[in-house]
């Protein structure tokens, strides 16, 4: 029985252990699909996040999926070319239930006004990564990515805590929203500036912010006040980011970290320029987006002068992968890229040895199953503290959003060793269901990304979009359950190139196979992918785990 689903009433979580499709596999998928609709910002026009990030092209498209799963054979393969299915396939048991390509245009091609055009003419949907490829969970990837990042900073800058820290950052969207939560897990006084109210509301609503203050007057005060006492606090403010800021650096107010998080990758669906009210805009994508694209420069350039400015005055800076940097470059900030980025300043060494965001879900919709799950990591890893540290912490304070689920930064071996031990769980009946394990795209070998995964790469290799591709392939030959290639799309377009995959413990000997084969490649392509480019840390792991690299 699917579960109510208050947050998208139209949308139940699915759960129970009655299967509609033919087998797990199938089942598991469907679930995953409807799950990201059940999590999702706007799952009416099938948007999971980030102002475009769909799930499936268009209600036609959906509907085939769900009915193509529903009805598939495991020796059969559907292909889905951006959120459309093209094909049923014969393949075999051993094959990927789900192939897809998602917004992968030829290089000379991949440009922002082409890829609007493309998806005005119904051809193409942008996957916003894990949206299309049916793997997000709600916020809590993006809460302890968000979490692991203030960390780290707390550990260089401030003697491993954030208490008494100030936080400054911008954009409480579907990814965005996580932050006030993760800064106060952090421990610190942080302020999320945004312009819609109705996104701050909801942020308060759940419980992530604490407060939204009337004004940016009172807003400061009670961050003193926090700050001054040590006291972690989320407060929101409604206002542009391109004002504020500047405000808050033209008071001498210097916070101890700043970044931002609005949808600045997307100058006609995301940023929203100082001086447009939310009606005007949505008017102008339609009727003049090129104007957009002009006033949201001229913002953004605004917005990251006074970043830069608080880094000028001792702020910790970082862009947290919206390409504010880049689209401030193009609006004239030609120091843009003095503010670093959060994966080579803060993230790298763990890419190294293939620790990234891995990520499993409750098939079964029970919350019990996470919680065996959690106790299962804690017995595995006790000395992991990023791990141990995250689950108690994610058990107190992260509410589950659609199918319960968990994220733990894993490396090489120890994503496996887990699935197969849950595996024997599903097939011992300690569990309620099976479990399907996923990843961010942006993992070792899942992302090439010149502005956010693989800026400054030790040997220059940034914008080779190889790595990923091999990753993809080489998924579908280790037989994952889903195998995903996924490019950028709107202000994204012809920036990045990622895989994704998911695979499906569902008890049976073959999972079990499916499992040790597609992780352990996975992460040992990701390893190869640093040790390749001369990382210490990479060739070490490739040593000691004796991942097998050819060396020339
Ligand atoms: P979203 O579109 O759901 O939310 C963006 C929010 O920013 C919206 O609520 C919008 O109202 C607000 N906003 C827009 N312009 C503003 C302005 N000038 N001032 C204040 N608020 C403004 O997007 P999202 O899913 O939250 O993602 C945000 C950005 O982060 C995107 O660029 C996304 O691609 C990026 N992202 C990065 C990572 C990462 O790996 N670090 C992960 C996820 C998302």
């Amino acid at each position: 029985m699917p579960r109510d689903n208050p947050r998208n009433p139209g949308f139940p979580i699915p759960s129970g252990p009655d299967l509609r499709a033919k087998g797990w596999r199938q089942e598991a998928l469907l679930r995953l699909l409807e799950n990201v609709l059940a999590v999702g910002e706007d799952p009416e026009n099938l948007v999971v996040y980030a102002a475009l990030g769909k799930a499936a092209r268009n209600k036609a498209a959906h509907d085939a999926i769900v009915a193509a799963l529903t009805n598939m054979d495991e020796d059969q393969t559907l292909v889905i070319q951006s959120g459309k299915p093209v094909g049923l396939m014969k393949t075999s048991a051993q094959a990927p239930m789900v192939i897809m390509a998602n917004c992968n245009v030829v290089g000379q091609w991949a440009k922002a006004e082409n890829f609007y055009e493309l998806e005005r003419k119904g051809l193409i949907c942008w996957g916003g990564l894990t949206a299309g490829a049916w793997q997000y969970i709600g916020s809590q990837g993006v809460i302890q990515g968000t979490y692991e990042i203030f960390m780290r900073i707390a550990e260089r800058r401030f003697g491993g805590t954030l208490h008494g820290r100030f936080v400054l950052t911008a954009g409480l969207g579907g990814m965005g929203g996580a932050q006030p939560l993760a800064g106060r897990m952090a421990g610190a006084a942080i302020l999320c500036v945004e312009i819609d109210p109705e996104r701050a509301r909801k942020r308060k609503e759940i419980g992530y912010l604490d407060e939204i203050a009337p004004d940016l007057d009172s807003a400061l005060r009670r961050i003193e006040q926090a700050r001054a006492a040590g006291e972690p606090l989320s407060v929101g403010l409604v206002g542009n980011a391109a004002e504020i800021y500047p405000d808050i650096a033209g008071r001498g107010i210097v916070p101890d970290i700043v970044t931002d998080q609005t949808s600045a990758h997307d100058l006609v669906y995301g940023y929203i320029p100082v001086g447009y009210d939310l009606d005007r805009v949505r008017r102008l994508r339609s009727q003049n987006p090129s104007e957009l694209i002009e006033a949201g420069r001229a913002s953004i350039a605004k917005h990251v002068e006074a970043m830069l400015q608080f880094q000028r005055s001792g702020a910790e800076v970082f862009d947290n992968g919206n390409l504010i940097r880049t689209q401030a470059k193009e609006g004239g900030v030609a120091d843009a890229f003095d503010i670093p980025v959060f994966t080579e300043a803060y993230l790298r060494p763990l890419f190294c040895r293939a620790i990234g965001p891995f990520r499993w879900m409750a098939l079964s919709g029970e919350p019990s199953d996470i919680a065996r799950i959690d106790d299962l990591v804690l017995e595995m890893f006790p000395d992991n503290y990023i791990v141990t540290n995250w689950i108690n912490l994610a058990r107190q304070n992260v509410p589950f959003e659609g199918l319960p689920a968990r994220i733990a930064w894993l490396g090489h071996g120890e994503r496996s060793a887990l699935a197969r031990r849950v595996n024997q769980l599903v097939q011992s009946g300690e569990l309620q269901g099976p479990v399907a394990f996923s990843r961010d795209h942006l993992d070792s070998a899942g992302m090439a990304h010149p502005n956010i995964m693989t800026e400054n790469m030790r040997d220059g290799s940034d914008a080779i979009a190889d790595w990923p591709l091999l990753d993809a392939m080489l998924l579908c030959a280790s037989r994952a359950d889903l195998v995903v290639i996924h490019s950028g799309g709107g202000g994204y377009a012809g920036f990045m190139t990622s895989a994704g995959v998911t695979i499906v413990a569902d008890g049976t000997g073959a999972a079990d196979e499916r499992l040790e084969q597609a992780l352990d490649n996975d992460t040992g392509l990701g390893v190869i992918r640093y040790a390749d480019a001369g990382y210490l840390d990479a060739l070490d792991e490739v040593a000691k785990k004796k991942i097998g690299r050819i060396e020339i």
